[in-house]
This record gives structure tokens, C-alpha cells and sequence, in this order.
């Protein structure tokens, strides 16, 4: 019957045929999915995303504010122009121990929801960063250890997190581990993206950009150093320039003075405000002191304190810091409000 075995042979083939069709399906189907799950795992992955745009967006903030050219800004970033001035940061003694105790983050928890609403925050780093042990801590109120200070290299982060973009170094604690103690505050500072003028050795001057068209010149001035009255002028002349805005942050004035600073410093702001300043925010006195308007520009004489641990009256308790809004289009100071600062015998910062 050579027909049925040609049949058989032939079904026998049609079979083969089929089971290779499936086989080739299958293979095809699992190539598919293999590929598409790769992909899909490459696309999402929520967390990782999150922290991606984190950094870019700390990545472009600190671009642009070490911009040196108007092309190197991101024009998005035109549109922030919200400042804020606080005054003396110490981190050492019974900050420090509470900082230990509870975490760094814990000193500044309760602030950092105002701090958040700025572009940036400006403060007065009342010592170095150094990774030195504390001397300070634990010591009598008032011998020559409870002032010297040293604050943890966390600290440098800690701000940074706290958007304290900027800290002037001139101030009379700033050499209390000398000058190594000094080098080693600005790699901490540079190492967490915390720019900082006015150190002993360095500029006195930092340009920051804040728009298109528009810079914002801080000036340093630390009476308490070696800093001379008419290099100050002639740096703030220097500076004052079309689309620029300058504010002089000064160290100076009497420790726990209350009210009026007194005629020298008040004839020194007159001066610096005929030099071209158009803002000045004092600190140093850890206690608020008045403020005035010299020919239009608001003088704040002291800011007193915003992370220290002066328990000891009321006032050394309270600081105000100073919100300063920019029209960076017109590069012109649009206005200022007052915020007041308290600290708690917890070592915490807040905003009343
Ligand atoms: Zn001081």
C-alpha cells in the first residue's frame, strides 16, 4: 500500500511542521517579555528617580549661584529671588551635646519649614568646622575654654539641608582653632556646596547671581578682626555697579547692648550707605538691636542670635531674621520682612 505510507509520511511531516510553529512562537513570546522587562525595569523605578531630580535641582542651584557668566544660568532659576538674613549660628557647648544627643537634624527641625520657603539663607558662622574634639563642651559659663569653639563637620551638611547657602566667616570666633582650624571650615563648607566670604584670609566680597541681570554683592566687615573702616567703603564703592545689589553684612558693635548701637557704629552705617549699600544686617551683639532708614536703606543693626545657647535673659533667647524679596528683573530690592527667631533650652531654633 505504497499510497497510505505516503499519506502517514506526508501527516508525519504536516506534524512536525506544526510542533516547529509552536516552538518558534514560544521562543519569540519569551524574547518578547524578556526584553520588555528590561527595559521597564531600566524606566521605573520610583525611588531612584526622586533622588535623581534631587541632586539635579541642588546641582543647578549651586551652578547658578557660582555662575560667572549669564549663559551659565539655568533661566528657570530667574524666577526665585527670596532671601533670608539670620544671625549668629554656634554649634559647640550645650548645642553641641544636644546635637549628640538627638541628632544634628533636631536643632533646626522646627525652623526648617520657614528656612525651606527661601532660595537661600545667609547666616553669620560663628566659628570653625573642624574635626577637632569640643573644648568648650561642659565647661563653666564664663572661663576662658567656654569660648573657644569647634563645630562637627556634620554641621556643614546640616546647613546645606537647612538651605544656609551662604555663611560669612568674619567674626571673632572664626580663628579659635587658628588657622589650620579656618582651611579646614572651608574645605567642609566647600565640600557641602555652603558658600563663605569674609574669612580672616579670604574675600570679603561674594558675588552671587540672581538673575538674568542682576548679582547680589555681600560685603563682610568684622570689627572685631583686622578689618579697616576705609578698605570697607572702598570695597562696597567698588562694588556698587549698574544691576548690582550690594548688602553689607557687619560684625561689630557690643556684646548684650540692647536698643541703640551708639554714635561710632551708627556714623559707620551712614558711611557705608554713601558708599553704595543697599541693605545692612549686623550681627555680633547677640540681641536685637533697633533699626533705622538711612537716605531709603534699611539698616538692621543686630540680628542677634539663631542657633546659640545663651539661656541667661530673655533677649539673648529671640533674633530676628530679615526676609528680603529681589525683583531680579529689575535687580531692585522690592521688600523687607521681619521674622522673629526664638531658641528654646533644648537647643532647638525656631520661628515664632
Ligand atoms: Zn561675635
Amino acid at each position: 500500500m505504497p499510497e497510505a505510507k505516503e499519506k502517514r509520511q506526508l501527516s508525519d511531516f504536516i506534524i512536525l511542521l506544526l510542533l516547529l510553529a509552536v516552538a518558534i512562537s514560544f521562543l519569540a513570546a519569551a524574547l518578547f517579555f524578556v526584553v520588555k522587562w528590561n527595559n521597564s525595569s531600566k524606566e521605573i523605578s520610583p525611588e531612584l528617580n526622586i533622588s535623581r531630580e534631587i541632586k539635579e535641582s541642588d546641582e543647578r542651584i549651586l551652578r547658578n549661584f557660582t555662575a560667572k557668566s549669564a549663559d551659565e544660568i539655568n533661566p528657570n532659576f530667574f524666577e526665585v529671588k527670596k532671601i533670608l538674613f539670620v544671625g549668629d549660628i554656634m554649634f559647640d557647648r550645650f548645642i553641641r551635646q544636644q546635637a549628640e544627643k538627638k541628632g544634628y537634624k533636631s536643632i533646626l527641625e522646627k525652623a526648617a519649614p520657614i528656612l525651606s520657603q527661601y532660595d537661600f539663607v545667609i547666616g553669620n558662622l560663628e566659628g570653625p568646622i573642624t574635626s577637632n574634639r569640643s573644648v568648650s563642651m561642659g565647661t563653666e559659663i564664663g572661663s576662658k575654654k567656654n569660648f573657644s569653639f569647634t563645630f562637627d563637620p556634620e554641621v556643614a551638611h546640616l546647613l546645606f539641608e537647612n538651605n544656609i547657602r551662604t555663611v560669612s566667616l568674619g567674626n571673632n570666633h572664626i580663628l579659635n582653632f587658628g588657622q589650620s582650624g579656618l582651611t579646614e571650615t572651608e574645605k567642609y563648607l566647600r565640600q557641602n556646596g555652603v558658600e563663605f566670604f569674609g574669612s580672616p584670609s579670604g574675600d570679603k566680597k561674594h558675588e552671587l547671581v540672581i538673575g538674568k541681570d542682576c548679582r547680589l554683592a555681600l560685603v563682610s566687615f568684622n570689627q572685631l578682626g583686622s578689618d579697616n573702616q576705609e578698605e570697607v567703603l572702598k570695597i562696597i564703592e567698588d562694588a556698587k555697579r549698574p544691576q548690582t545689589l550690594v548688602v553689607v553684612y557687619p560684625h561689630w558693635g557690643i556684646e548684650y547692648q540692647l536698643g541703640d548701637p551708639g554714635e561710632k557704629i551708627k556714623s559707620l552705617a551712614r558711611q557705608m550707605i554713601n558708599s553704595g549699600a543697599d541693605l545692612i544686617v549686623g550681627t555680633h551683639p547677640h540681641v536685637v538691636q533697633i533699626s533705622e532708614i538711612i537716605d531709603g536703606k534699611k539698616v538692621y543693626y543686630s540680628l542677634g542670635n539663631f542657633v546659640f545657647d545663651q539661656y541667661f535673659q530673655k533677649e539673648t533667647m529671640e533674633g530676628l531674621a530679615i526676609g528680603v524679596e529681589v525683583s531680579a528683573e529689575k535687580c531692585l530690592i522690592r521688600s523687607q520682612s521681619e521674622l522673629k527667631v526664638k531658641m528654646n533650652r533644648s537647643g532647638e531654633t525656631f520661628f515664632d
